[in-house]
C-alpha cells in the first residue's frame, strides 16, 4: 500500500507530491529551479502547506537535501497526504512539506547540488570567510576522486588510505572524508564557498512562509547512514542545552547526536538545521534529522567517490556511467518494498511524535 507513496524518479516524485497536495487540499508555492533534468524535465521545490492557514505551531518536513537521498523523503511527504493512516496536524498547527530541496541532485541522481555542493556543509558564513577547516583532506582528495577510475587506480587510492589510517586512525579518516571541505570544488563532501540557489531558498521559505510562526520544527530526512531499513533521529546540538532536551522529550532517549565526541556521524557543519534555525531566527526551533540505513558505509563511500569521477571525468550516458548512477542510486534508495514500507512506517511515526510536541 505504501509502496504507491515512493517513486522511480524525480519527475515522477514530483508528480506524485504535486497530485497528492491537490487531493488533500493543501496550499502549494512552487520555486522553479534554473536548470532541467537529465531528459530535459523542469526543475523545482515545492513547498505544501497542510492544516491550519494561521498555524504558528508549524513542522518542517524536509526532503532532498542530499539530491538522490529525496526518494525516502519524498515517499514520507506523499504519505503525509495520501495515506489514509496518516498523522494528521492538531488544531493551532500545520506541516509545512518542502519537497526536493536540492531537485537538481534529485533529478541527476546525485548527493550533491548543482555546483558540486554538499547542501548539508554549505550553512556557514561564507561572507565572513568562515569556512571550517579540514587540512587533512588535501592528503586525500587525489585518492577520493582519482583521475581514473580501474583496478589499479582504486587499488593505489586503498593504499593511500590505509596510510592515512595508520598514521591518524579510523575516526579521523572518517571525519577528514566526511565532515566536509571548501577547498577543492571537485572534491567530495565539497560545503562550498558562496550560497547556493538551495539555501538562498531555505532564507525565502522562512521568510515567506513561517513568518508569524512562535515554535517551529524539523525533521529533515536523509538515507546513506546506520542499520538498513532503520530510521534513527539526529540532534545537532550539544547534551544538556534545553533544545536538546525539547527533543529528547519529544522523539525519544534514542536520539543520537553528530556532536558527541564518539559519534558515527562526522560532525559536520553548516547543516541545513544551521539555515532554518537562522532563516526563522524569531521562532523557538526544535530540528532534527531522521536517517535511514542503507548499505555498509564503505559501499556508499565508494559509490559518492564513483558519482564524483563520472561527473568530472566520466561519461554518464554509457555503460559505465549507468551502472555508475545504479550503484550510487541503490546505495541511497534500495530498490525494496520492505525498505520503503519501513521508511514510510518509521517516517510517519515521527512526524506524529514532531506534531505532538509541537501541540505540546
Ligand atoms: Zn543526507
Amino acid at each position: 500500500m505504501s509502496d504507491a507513496f515512493f517513486s522511480v524518479s524525480f519527475s515522477d516524485a514530483r508528480g506524485r507530491f504535486l497530485a497528492a497536495c491537490l487531493k488533500a487540499g493543501a496550499r502549494v508555492t512552487s520555486y522553479d529551479h534554473p536548470l532541467r533534468g537529465p531528459q530535459g524535465e523542469a526543475l523545482a521545490t515545492d513547498v505544501a502547506w497542510l492544516g491550519d492557514p494561521s498555524a504558528r505551531r508549524v513542522l518542517v518536513v524536509g526532503s532532498g537535501t542530499h539530491g538522490v537521498e529525496g526518494f525516502s523523503g519524498s515517499g514520507i511527504q506523499v504519505g503525509l497526504l495520501a495515506g489514509p493512516d496518516a498523522p494528521r496536524p492538531p488544531p493551532g498547527t500545520a506541516l509545512l512539506l518542502v519537497h526536493a530541496l536540492n531537485p537538481y541532485g534529485f533529478a541527476w541522481i546525485r548527493r550533491v547540488n548543482e555546483d558540486n555542493v554538499d547542501l548539508n556543509r554549505n550553512f556557514v558564513d561564507h561572507a565572513a570567510g568562515a569556512w571550517p577547516e579540514n587540512p587533512g583532506y588535501a592528503d586525500l582528495a587525489d585518492a577520493l576522486v582519482p583521475r581514473r577510475w580501474d583496478a589499479a587506480s582504486l587499488a593505489a587510492s586503498e593504499a593511500t588510505f590505509a596510510a592515512f589510517v595508520r598514521d591518524n586512525g579510523e575516526d579521523a579518516f572518517r571525519r577528514t572524508v566526511k565532515s566536509g571541505q571548501h577547498t577543492h570544488p571537485d572534491g567530495v563532501f565539497y560545503g562550498g564557498r558562496a550560497p547556493t540557489w538551495s539555501s538562498r531558498l531555505v532564507e525565502r521559505i522562512c521568510r515567506e512562509h513561517l513568518a508569524d510562526a512562535t515554535h517551529l520544527a524539523l525533521i529533515d530526512v536523509h538515507t546513506g547512514l546506520g542499520p538498513y531499513g532503520y530510521g534513527e533521529t539526529l540532534t545537532s546540538v550539544h547534551r544538556g542545552t534545553p533544545e536538546e532536551a525539547r527533543a529528547r522529550r519529544w522523539y525519544g532517549e534514542d536520539l543520537a547526536s553528530t556532536v558527541a565526541p564518539k559519534t558515527a556521524y562526522s560532525g559536520s557543519k553548516g547543516s541545513i538545521i544551521v539555515g532554518c534555525t537562522e532563516g526563522a531566527p524569531w521562532a523557538e526551533w526544535t530540528p532534527i534529522g531522521l536517517e535511514f540505513g542503507t548499505i555498509a558505509p564503505d559501499e556508499v563511500r565508494l559509490a559518492v567517490r564513483a558519482d564524483g569521477w563520472l561527473h568530472l571525468y566520466g561519461e554518464i550516458d554509457s555503460p559505465e556511467g549507468r551502472r555508475i548512477k545504479k550503484a550510487l542510486r541503490d546505495a541511497f534508495y534500495p530498490d525494496d518494498t520492505v525498505w520503503r514500507a519501513k521508511v514510510w512506517a518509521r517516517g510517519a511515526e515521527i512526524v506524529a511524535k514532531g506534531l505532538a510536541g509541537l501541540a505540546g
